[in-house]
């Protein structure tokens, strides 16, 4: 029998939520499901343990209905009335309801009427006139659908995701699924980085495996068009003296790296500031990963003076993250106006080890709106034909100075 884990169980309410509020039925219901939902996102226990111990009312906005819902997910990765619900509302049609000003009822009938089940469909229909001449629909609904269509696409972090885990290291999906699913969600690209060699806990990538993933990568983006492009990255371990990972040809054949301290992170404020600099400074580093390391309700980030580390950002032109990752959400968005100040680029990366959490870009989203963060300073706000010049330009610049 399958059991799912934590994360999956919330995405599964949330889903439940969005879908009973699509059909009209009994706000509060939704409503409760996807308060339920965010009290799992941020759980700090492994939901097996409350389980055991029989306290999952323990949680917040979980009442014992909503607990036999969870216990029924979990041991069996469904329930019946969310099969029900999934029927008469498939998937796609839920990333609707993130384009504002669109209400519940509309997105049904853009689904029921038009057959539209995702935002690229959506824009289809809205540029071939379809909406406009749709009962119920009109051509006010459809100018105002292409407005927010488009200030979504130009918002903060809408435009490419980068940071994501694939199954060659610690993720649950092939680079494919990964991709696809990106690009399913109106994305127009897909940076991918795996752990690198060090972190052999997370099955770091030898030589041998990052060939095979760019050829790889080779072969899908020729598939892919040029609408949309896997660009090949790493999460280069920080080493303790400040070094990557790999060595230098080995860092030229990247389209970007990401650069983050995974362990020693009991070295004092001074040497890891020392260490992170030192990573910054390092001409291959295009992005420096979850700042501080810090995990909300698990462990404190370690000591690091983070003025310094992001003065020296903004010098040698490395993007700082927001990591959209609920537990991590790092850097933390009251550092945001600093970091702005100094003139560094952020880039909002989900940090995703699978399908689900790509859908963790917009709580990086939302953080990026409280610090502040315009969308012309975002990183991955960029469109594809910006980044991928931006990142060869910033390659032939190193080169020249090598
Ligand atoms: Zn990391
Ligand atoms: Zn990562």
């Amino acid at each position: 029998m399958p059991k799912i884990g934590t994360q999956e169980i919330a995405k599964l309410l949330r889903g439940y939520a969005q879908r009973s509020a699509l059909r009209g039925g009994n706000p509060y219901r939704a409503k409760a499901y996807s308060r339920a939902a965010d009290s799992l996102t941020a759980l700090a226990v492994p939901i097996e343990r409350l389980i055991e111990e029989d306290r999952l009312t323990e949680i917040p906005g979980v009442g014992g209905a909503i607990a036999d819902i969870i216990l029924k997910l979990h041991r069996t990765g469904t329930h019946p009335s969310l099969e029900k619900l999934r029927e008469e509302v498939p998937a796609g049609v839920l990333e609707l309801l993130s384009l504002p000003g669109l209400r519940p009822e509309k997105v049904l009938r853009l689904y029921k009427d038009l057959g539209v089940t995702s935002l690229a469909e959506l824009e289809e229909a809205a540029k071939e006139d379809r909406i406009k001449k749709a009962k119920g629909l009109g051509s006010a609904l459809q100018t105002k659908i292409l407005q927010n269509l488009a200030i979504a696409k130009s918002g903060e972090g809408r435009r490419g995701i980068v940071h994501c885990h694939t199954d060659a290291s610690d993720g649950t999906e092939t680079l494919e699924t990964m991709a696809k699913a990106t690009r399913k969600r109106g994305f127009e690209y897909f940076g991918v980085a795996d752990h690198s060699k060090s972190a052999h806990y997370a099955g770091g990538l030898s030589l041998e495996e990052i060939k095979e993933q760019h050829q790889e990568a080779d072969r899908l983006n020729k598939k892919f068009g040029k609408d949309f492009r896997i660009l090949k990255g790493i999460e280069s371990d920080i080493l303790a003296d400040g070094a990557l990972d790999y060595p230098d040809d080995v860092l030229e054949s990247f389209d970007f790296v990401v650069a983050s301290i995974h362990g020693r992170f009991k070295l004092d404020r001074k040497a890891q500031t020392e260490r992170l600099l030192r990573a910054v400074a390092n001409p291959y580093t295009t992005i420096i990963g979850h700042m501080t390391g810090r995990q909300l309700q698990r462990r404190p980030g370690y000591e690091i003076d983070v003025e310094k580390v992001l003065r020296s950002c903004a010098k040698h032109d490395v993007a700082v993250e927001i990591n959209a990752h609920p537990w991590r959400l790092d850097l933390d968005w009251r550092w945001h106006q600093a970091a702005l100040e100094y003139g560094c680029m952020l880039s909002i990366n989900p940090d995703a080890h699978s399908i689900a959490e790509l859908d963790h870009m917009h709580w990086g989203v939302e953080m990026a709106r409280k610090g502040g963060v315009p969308p012309d300073r975002v990183l991955n706000a960029m469109p594809l034909s910006d980044i991928t010049r931006y990142l060869r330009q910033r390659r032939r610049s190193f080169a020249r100075a090598a």
